[in-house]
């Protein structure tokens, strides 16, 4: 069994392992309950997705690269083009301004 993937951000974790199971590769989330800030330093205590069978691991690795990719690709922070306010990747249009991303 192989560490795939560990991120504060559970949502992420659901979205690559429902690609897994797509994929017919059995995979787990730990630590899905984090003990409370302050209990163990919380890079320790951070969900993580295992992949069972080691044999398909390569193919998990893939599949997580594609994900990420298209995931940070969606969330990438921009700058407006109007009146310079940095956003964050969730808006399309420019909560300042109103002008749209360009
Ligand atoms: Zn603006």
């Amino acid at each position: 069994m192989k560490m795939l993937h560990t991120t504060q951000n559970k949502v992420e974790l659901y979205v690559l392992k429902s690609k897994l199971d797509e994929n017919s590769i059995e995979s787990i989330i730990k630590n899905e309950e984090p003990p409370l800030a302050g209990e163990i330093p919380p890079a320790v205590a951070w969900p993580e997705l295992w992949v069972l069978d080691d044999s398909q691991f390569g193919e998990a690795k893939k599949i997580y690269e594609q994900e990420i990719s298209r995931l940070q690709s969606h969330q990438a922070k921009w700058t407006c083009s109007q009146c310079g306010e940095h956003l964050e990747g969730q808006f399309d249009i420019c909560w300042k301004c109103g002008a749209s991303r360009s």
